[in-house]
C-alpha cells in the first residue's frame, strides 16, 4: 500500500483527490493547518469512503512540525495543495501569499530531501500562461506575465521545482495547472466552502440560488467573446482529482519534471454558466451585468491532448453535471461545513 501525503488535503481540491486515491488502493495523509477548511471534511471523505485518513493539524511552513510527519510515516509521494487562493486578496496582501505559498513548498521539498521521498505532485494554475500566450494553451508555451502576486506565486513555485528536479536526479515532479474546477462529489457531502464572499463565480451562483447572497454581478459583457462575456475552461473537481490519480501513477515510475494541463479543452462563458445553472437545477439566479474586474483575461482554455495521451485521463462529466452536482453541494450544505 503506498502512503500519500496531501499538503492541503482538507481543502476543496484535496478532500475530493483523497476520495479518489483512497477508492483507488492508496492511504492518505493529510496535513492542514485549517486556514480555509475545517477537519469535518475529512470526517466526510471518511464517511464516503468507509476508509480513515490520518489527519496532522499543522502549518506547513514549520518545517519543524511538518518533518514529525515524515519521520512518522513512511511516505511515497507528496500532492502539495497546500496555498492561499484569493487572487483580490492576494493583491492587497502580496507578502502575505508569497510567505506562505512560496515557503510552504520549501519546507515540503527540504523535509522530502530529508527522509528520501522523491516524488511531488503539484497545483498548480492556467494563471502561469499569463497574457502573452494565447489560446488553446498547451503545456511547452512559456509562462508568462501574471497580473497578480497569486499567479506570481505559481510561477515561482514551478521554478523552485525545476530547479530542486534539475539539482536531482531522484526526484520527480509533475506540474499540474488547473483550469476551472467547479462542481461537487455526487453525494452532496464534500464540496467547496469559501469564508466570506465567495471570489470565484461558481460558488457566488450558488449562494445566490441558495438566498445567501442577493445577486451576482457579471464582471463585464463588452470582451471580444461570442456573447460579450468571459470564457473559461470550467473542470468537474471529480475529474481532476482522478487527473491526480493518474499523475500519482506517473509520478511514482518516472523521473524528471513532467507538467499537465487539466482542462476540458471547451470554454463556457459566464452567461452560459447561469443559463445551464438555472435550466439544470430549475432555480433562478439574479445577475446584473457589471464593470470588468481588473485582470480578468478574455478567454483562458486548454489544450487537453498531453494528459490523455501521456497519462490515458480525459473528463468525464459534462457542465450540466457540475451545475448540477455543485446545486446538490449547496442545497443540502447552504452554510458549508457549519450546517
Ligand atoms: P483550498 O483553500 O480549499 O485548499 C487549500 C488548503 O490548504 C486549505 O485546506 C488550507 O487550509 C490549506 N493551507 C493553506 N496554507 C496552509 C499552510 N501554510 N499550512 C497548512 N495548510 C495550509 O483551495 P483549493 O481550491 O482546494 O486549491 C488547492 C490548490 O490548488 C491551491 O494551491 C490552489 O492555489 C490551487 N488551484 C486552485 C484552483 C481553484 O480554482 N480552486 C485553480 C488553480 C489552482
Ligand atoms: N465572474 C463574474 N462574477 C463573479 C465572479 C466571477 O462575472 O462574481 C467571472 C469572472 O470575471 C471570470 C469568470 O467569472 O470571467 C471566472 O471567474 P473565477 O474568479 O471563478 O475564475 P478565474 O478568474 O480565476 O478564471
Amino acid at each position: 500500500m503506498k502512503n500519500i501525503l496531501l499538503a492541503g488535503g482538507a481543502g476543496y481540491i484535496g478532500s475530493h483527490t483523497a476520495v479518489e486515491l483512497l477508492e483507488s488502493g492508496y492511504d492518505v495523509i493529510i496535513a492542514d493547518n485549517y486556514s480555509n477548511s475545517c477537519p469535518e471534511a475529512i470526517k466526510r471523505v471518511e464517511e464516503i469512503t468507509g476508509k480513515s485518513v490520518k489527519a496532522y493539524e499543522v502549518d506547513i511552513k514549520d518545517t519543524a512540525k511538518l518533518e514529525k510527519i515524515f519521520m512518522e510515516n513512511d511516505i511515497d509521494a507528496v500532492i502539495h495543495f497546500a496555498g492561499l487562493k484569493a487572487v483580490g486578496e492576494s493583491t492587497q496582501k502580496p507578502i502575505l501569499y508569497y510567505r506562505n505559498n512560496i515557503d510552504t513548498t520549501l519546507s515540503l521539498l527540504e523535509c522530502m530531501k530529508k527522509y528520501n521521498v522523491n516524488n511531488i505532485i503539484f497545483s498548480s494554475s492556467a494563471t502561469v500562461y499569463g497574457e502573452e500566450n494565447p489560446v488553446p494553451y498547451t503545456e511547452e508555451m512559456n509562462r508568462g506575465t501574471c497580473t497578480n502576486p497569486y499567479g506570481w506565486t505559481k510561477v515561482m513555485m514551478e521554478q523552485i521545482l525545476e530547479d530542486a528536479a534539475k539539482a536531482d536526479d531522484k526526484l520527480s515532479v509533475v506540474l499540474l495547472r488547473y483550469f476551472n474546477p467547479i462542481g461537487a462529489h455526487e453525494s452532496g457531502r464534500i464540496g467547496e466552502d469559501p469564508q466570506g464572499i465567495p471570489n470565484n463565480l461558481m460558488p457566488y451562483v450558488s449562494q445566490v440560488a441558495v438566498g445567501r447572497r442577493e445577486q451576482l454581478t457579471i464582471f463585464g459583457n463588452d470582451y471580444d467573446t461570442p456573447d460579450g462575456t468571459c470564457r473559461r475552461d470550467y473542470i468537474h473537481v471529480v475529474d481532476l482529482a482522478k487527473g491526480h490519480v493518474k499523475a500519482i501513477e506517473y509520478v511514482l515510475e518516472n523521473d524528471g519534471v513532467e507538467v499537465f494541463n487539466l482542462g476540458t479543452g471547451t470554454p463556457y462563458s459566464v452567461t452560459e454558466i447561469v443559463s445551464t445553472f438555472e435550466k439544470v437545477n430549475d432555480i433562478k439566479v439574479n445577475h446584473v451585468y457589471g464593470a470588468r474586474r481588473a485582470g480578468d483575461l478574455p478567454e483562458s482554455y486548454a489544450n487537453a491532448d498531453k494528459a490523455l495521451s501521456v497519462l490515458g485521463w480525459k473528463t468525464e462529466k459534462n457542465l450540466a453535471d457540475m451545475c448540477r452536482d455543485t446545486w446538490n453541494w449547496q442545497k443540502n450544505n447552504p452554510n458549508g461545513y457549519k450546517n
